[in-house]
């Protein structure tokens, strides 16, 4: 009985360090995938940005900025200049609130291409689209 208690004991034990440690790792993931985000970006590349002033997607140069003010929240962007001369930016980190994705023509349009491409036939664009096809599948209805 005594035996089986410190079984139980070791494994309690053994429980919550577990705990504590999925519980850190998952605290500091956000920091850990900030810190990766910046170390495998490279110092320039070639990317797509999109001119705020222009209203026009450029591709250029960019150059990786990082800023280490807050601590825990490392940010990192690529900075580029259109053919005018204005600053572009594009995040490293916090990619998904990149307000690039929402501004870009070039995005907005691969966006309808993918919706185009994924159309099914009960879509009213399909019929649009595809007469011919939308026809043949009609036929053999
Ligand atoms: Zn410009």
């Amino acid at each position: 009985m005594k035996k089986q208690s410190l079984i139980q004991k070791l494994k309690n034990r053994y429980d919550k360090a577990r705990e504590a440690r999925l519980v850190s790792e998952d605290k500091d993931k956000p920091f850990k995938d900030r810190v990766e985000a910046i170390f495998t970006a490279p110092r320039w590349c070639n990317t797509d940005f999109w001119c705020d002033e222009c209203k026009k997607d450029c591709s250029g140069t960019g150059f990786r900025q990082v800023c280490t003010v807050r601590e825990k929240l490392p940010t990192a962007w690529f900075v580029g200049y259109c053919p005018k001369g204005h600053k572009m930016v594009r995040r490293i980190t916090d990619k998904g609130t990149d307000p690039y994705y929402e501004k870009s023509l070039m995005i907005q349009r691969q966006r309808y291409e993918m919706r185009d491409a994924l159309l099914t036939p009960d879509d009213s664009r399909f019929r649009v689209l595809y007469p011919k096809q939308y026809k043949e599948l009609m036929a053999k209805k």
